[in-house]
């Protein structure tokens, strides 16, 4: 493996009401929540799509395909550690990951460190090493009518 390996991963949901919305496993109090087919968490899944990204191995839907019954509700959870499995297993650690989530409302300012420290709870790395963006559409778009929301990931994965 490389010294160095980047990787991106990007992720949309539909939202709608009455959903718990779900972002880096922090349950946000919203009026509605993302729909999908596992727990809808965009954030953790364009992480794990990063990861895997980085890693040359595909994609969520490589290793967990979505037409099979197997996974479905599965947590995104199952996901990131497979991708973490798979890092780790490749001799790497992530030197940062850098992250923007879109969402129109709630806004999400004041829930953002607790965004970031889950994150890095699941990623078991420091907070030094994870940024979480929050930005609204201006009203533009599917997310900025709140008909969706977006996450999209940048990290570096690093050989031990
Ligand atoms: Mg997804």
């Amino acid at each position: 493996m490389d010294r160095l390996r980047i990787g991106f991963g990007t992720d949309v949901h539909r939202l709608e009401t009455g959903r718990p919305l779900i972002l880096g496993g922090v349950e946000i109090p919203s009026r509605a929540g993302a729909v999908g087919h596992s727990d809808a968490d965009v954030l953790l899944h364009a992480v794990t799509d990063a990861i895997f990204g980085a890693l040359a191995l595909g994609d969520i839907g490589t290793h967990f395909p979505d037409d099979d019954d197997q996974w479905k509700g599965a947590e995104s959870t199952l996901f990131l550690s497979e991708a973490l499995g798979q890092m780790r297993g490749a001799g790497c650690h992530i030197a940062n990951l850098d992250a923007v989530v879109s969402l129109e409302s709630p806004r999400l300012g004041e829930h953002k460190e607790a965004i970031r420290a889950s994150l890095c709870s699941k990623l078991d790395i420091g907070a030094e090493r994870v940024n979480i963006k929050a930005k609204s559409a201006e009203g533009l778009g599917p997310v900025g009518e709140q008909m969706a929301v977006r996450a999209e990931v940048v990290l570096l994965l690093e050989r031990d």
